[in-house]
């Protein structure tokens, strides 16, 4: 339910950041309204273990993090709407956000709408999702038990996506186009040691192939040092080669990098009054839950200063 009347604080997304945004901006007695927009969760709601998260010494799943930082939201008073964000305004001290084909107004925003997955713009890629090929290790990794499949990307995501992936998958490949991993050090040991990932080194993706009913049947693959092809048998790929920032209804109107993040000044102000940004929407360089969470926390105390200001 979107309400009719003036926002105090509107938050735009629901992952790490938007979460942490709502703890603190529910804390201080301002009632935020989280747009959760259609990733209810972000990144973390598809990830794994999550073993570098503060406070946890034996890791803890992505999902259950997520949900505790919502509980922990809701307790205090956030408010949580489903609705996806179409368009943005402000002028003057009015800002106006469009979700669900309705304007609601709000006297501050936190844009926190975090990165959706990269793909790698071959030819059909967009029909084959759900048809062997996904972003989604865990969403999808069970539905390919016993059968080979494939892993592109040479990050952390990759990484972590190989290993969770070596549960059910009779081998796991793991194509990167380089000839080092870009993960950090303790993924990289685990891909290389476990026995089922085998990495295939300086190779890209050319073209799916698929079977007679439309799935995902193999690869071309191509050595960019050889210019050699092949095909390589996979009944799914998982493509993990990071994240662009979902900024779409704000292209434009707030200001953006080359590769389209937010800029913030002082860690989270937009350059208008009242609009702050959080996140991995605004984060090309550490993109950790950590980080999201930091600047979550930081936009919030700059909405409620601002806010502050604006009563007084
Ligand atoms: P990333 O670090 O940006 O890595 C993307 C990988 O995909 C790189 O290896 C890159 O190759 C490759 N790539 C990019 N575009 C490609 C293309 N068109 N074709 C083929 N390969 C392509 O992204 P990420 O792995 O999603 O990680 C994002 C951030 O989240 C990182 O900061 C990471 O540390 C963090 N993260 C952390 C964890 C964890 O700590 N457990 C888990 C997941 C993610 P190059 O190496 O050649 O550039």
């Amino acid at each position: 339910m979107l309400s009719l009347s003036m926002e105090k604080v509107i938050i735009v997304g629901s992952g790490c950041a938007g979460l942490t945004a709502a703890i603190y901006a529910a804390r201080a007695n301002l009632t935020p309204l989280v747009l959760e927009g259609p990733q209810p969760g972000g990144q973390l709601s598809t990830t794994t273990l999550v073993e570098n998260y503060p406070g946890f010494p034996d890791g803890i799943e992505g999902p259950q993090l997520i949900m505790n930082m919502h509980q922990q939201a809701e307790k205090f008073g956030a408010r949580f709407s489903y609705a996806e964000v179409e368009d943005f305004d402000v002028a003057n001290k009015t800002i106006r956000i469009k979700a669900d084909d309705e304007w609601i107004e709000t006297q501050s925003l936190i844009v926190a709408s975090g990165a959706s997955a990269r793909w790698l713009n071959l030819d059909d890629e967009q029909k084959l999702i759900g048809h062997g090929l996904t972003s989604c290790a865990t969403c999808d990794g069970a539905f390919y038990k016993n059968v080979p499949v494939c892993v592109i990307g040479g990050g952390d995501s990759a990484a972590e996506e190989s290993i969770f992936l070596t549960r059910f998958a009779s081998k796991v490949y793991l194509i990167h186009r380089r000839d080092k991993l870009r993960a950090s050090k303790i993924m990289a040991d685990r891909v290389l040691a476990n026995p089922k990932i085998e990495p295939i080194w300086n190779t890209v993706i050319t073209k799916y192939i698929t079977d007679e009913k439309g799935e995902m049947s193999a690869v071309r693959l191509r050595n960019v040092t050889t210019q050699e092809e092949r095909d390589l048998p996979v009944a799914c790929v998982f493509v993990a080669i990071g994240h662009d920032p979902n900024t779409k209804p704000f292209q434009g109107k707030l200001e953006t990098d080359p590769e389209g993040y937010l800029l913030a000044n002082r860690l989270v102000e937009s350059k208008h009054p009242g609009v702050f940004i959080a996140g991995d929407v605004s984060d090309r360089v550490y993109k950790q839950a950590v980080t999201a969470a930091g600047t979550g926390c930081a936009a919030a105390i700059e909405a409620e200063r601002y806010l502050s200001d604006l009563a007084s």
